[in-house]
């Protein structure tokens, strides 16, 4: 650690005794948006009663100047609740509050992705969209640098890593364990979670979800895991190259069912789904994420940036269908184009744009 910064003071265990104080039936409500650079913010208010519902929960408001999303004369950025969960840090009756942005203008925010997603699903619903994201991403120190990497060089090549157990092996598993319990607690539909192939890295898994609340579940769930490496002084990174050269990127693999997919011959429409996906690729890429072309080298399990491909069991395509899809002739695809820092409203948005057509908002 260099002279220059300071110790975490950060102390879970002082905080406790706090954290069993009554309340006197006041509610603490964190509200959750997205940024202007696909970050996530957060801030607290206090309600008077326990919510029911969703519609319960006040609008509010945020400085949309301080957050790259209003000018700064006529900052005031508004804060709609969509979906509420039980709060994984404040324990009891307190909630996390997923919220979308909206202008002054009674217009959506131009980084409100969750509204036009929210849309097409709407339109689209009878489909009965599923959808399962695996969620990579890399723990790094206060400097930046992927935890148990040697200060000034690089660790053993990929191998052990993957699915790991020892040490040496995986680092920080506490802050995975302390994430997927916070995730259950919450209601998240976290499915699992596992070491992943390079050092340092991990994946969890949130799904099956339906349509818009697949979105909704792992923005939240990025929430927490921000908020738990808080505790443990360790930065999250959904880069999808955090480091360069021969090292795995990170990845969004997007897993996607519809009710015609998922019933007695499905196969068939897996496949009109793939017609449909190999005519909008450069429309897909424009919304997999940022730097995803430092990742899609077709090297690392990856395929090409450029060209649609899919395939049976096949890692290296953009899309690949299970074994065990083709083998039953019915069930799910997995789009593996998609960088760990993309926007699930946004991923999930187009898929069922180009699966099903696009909406009027
Ligand atoms: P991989 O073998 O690619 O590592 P994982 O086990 O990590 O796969 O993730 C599979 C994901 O697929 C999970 O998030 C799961 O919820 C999702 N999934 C399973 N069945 C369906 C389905 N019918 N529709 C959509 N997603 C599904
Ligand atoms: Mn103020
Ligand atoms: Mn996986
Ligand atoms: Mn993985
Ligand atoms: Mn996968």
């Amino acid at each position: 650690m260099s002279s220059s910064t300071s110790q975490i003071i950060s102390n879970t265990a002082n905080l406790e005794k706090y954290l069993k104080l009554p309340q006197h039936g006041k509610i603490m409500a964190e509200y959750v948006w997205i940024d202007g650079s696909n970050g996530i913010r957060s801030k607290s208010r206090t309600l008077n009663s326990k919510p029911e519902k969703v519609e319960d929960l006040p609008e509010w408001n945020f400085d949309g100047s301080s957050t790259g999303q209003a000018p700064g004369n006529n900052s005031d950025v508004y804060l709609r609740p969509v979906a509420f969960y039980p709060d994984p840090f404040r324990l009891g009756d307190n909630i996390i509050v997923m919220t979308e942005t909206w202008g002054a203008d009674g217009k959506p925010n131009p980084f409100n992705f969750r509204h036009d997603a929210a849309i097409l699903m709407e339109a689209h619903a009878k489909h009965e969209f599923w959808f399962g994201l695996e969620q990579e991403y890399t723990l790094l120190d206060i400097e930046g640098w992927p935890y148990g990497w040697p200060k000034n060089g690089f660790p053993a090549p990929q191998g052990p890593y993957y699915c790991g157990v020892g040490t040496g092996k995986v680092f920080c598993r506490d802050i995975v364990e302390a994430h997927y319990k916070a995730c259950l607690y919450a209601g998240l539909n976290i499915s699992g979670t596992n070491a992943e192939v390079m050092p340092a890295q991990w994946e969890y898994q949130v799904g099956p979800c339906d349509g818009i609340s697949m979105g909704d579940q792992l923005w939240i769930s990025r929430f927490f895991l921000h908020r738990v490496a808080e505790e443990f002084g360790a930065k999250v990174t959904f880069a999808p190259k955090p480091i360069p050269g021969d090292w795995n990127g990170a990845g969004l693999h997007t897993n996607v069912s519809t009710k015609e997919t998922r019933a007695e011959g499905g196969m068939k429409a897996i496949e009109e789904a793939m017609e449909k996906l190999s005519k909008r690729q450069a429309e897909h890429m424009a919304v997999y994420g940022e730097d995803n072309q430092l990742r899609m080298t077709g090297k690392h399990e990856t395929s090409s940036f450029d060209k649609f491909t899919w395939g049976v069991a096949n890692r290296g395509s953009s899309v690949r269908v299970p074994r065990s899809v083709a083998a039953e002739g019915k069930g799910y695809f997995e789009d593996r184009r998609p960088a760990s820092n993309g926007c699930p409203y946004q991923i999930t948005g187009i898929v069922v744009e180009t699966l099903c057509g696009k909406v009027e908002g």
